[in-house]
């Protein structure tokens, strides 16, 4: 399954996880790819949001993994970008990967082979507010996610 969308705002980035994170459960995995500054922590705020995670969510650049516990479901936060070396690798991730939560993955190429069959999202800067995103998996248990992808198409 393979989706495009794009968004003219950091708001409607934001929107778009929103709407779709309700359809997320315990041991969904989104990986998130895109250059610096492309938008995937704006992307995970707007699920944190859909998942009722008042916290503020922000860049886990320096600690690797953040969680979140105040929603309705877990949300596992993390920043591969700093295990590009591959030196800090053994430090639990697969505890949350699949876990008992939703987790996000920015820069998931650098732990490619800790994840198995996520959905897969990145993000493209087309110009300094456009951003052309793209979903693709071929793990059925998303189809839910595509289905409303659709809908937010046709809006
Ligand atoms: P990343 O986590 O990919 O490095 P961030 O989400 O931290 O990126 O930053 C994205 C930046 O791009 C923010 O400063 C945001 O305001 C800006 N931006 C502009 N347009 C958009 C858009 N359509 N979607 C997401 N972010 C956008
Ligand atoms: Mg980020």
């Amino acid at each position: 399954m393979k989706k495009i969308l794009y968004t003219s705002s950091k708001a409607q980035t934001q929107e778009l996880g929103m709407l779709i994170a309700p359809l997320f459960e315990a041991g969904s995995v989104i990986t998130l790819d895109g250059d610096l500054g492309a938008g995937k922590t704006t992307f995970t705020q707007g699920l944190g949001k859909g998942l009722k995670i008042d916290d503020n969510i922000n860049s886990p650049t320096f600690n690797i993994l953040k969680c979140y516990f105040d929603g309705i479901l877990p949300l596992y936060h993390i920043d591969a970008y700093r295990l590009e070396d591959k030196v800090n690798t053994q430090i639990g991730l697969e505890e949350v990967i699949e876990g008992d939560g939703v987790c996000v993955i920015e820069w998931s190429i650098f732990i490619k082979e800790m994840i198995f069959n996520p959905l897969m999202v990145t993000i493209e800067r087309i110009d300094d507010t456009k951003r052309k995103i793209t979903f693709e998996t071929d793990n059925e248990s998303y189809l839910n996610v595509f289905n409303k992808l659709e809908e937010i198409d046709n809006v």
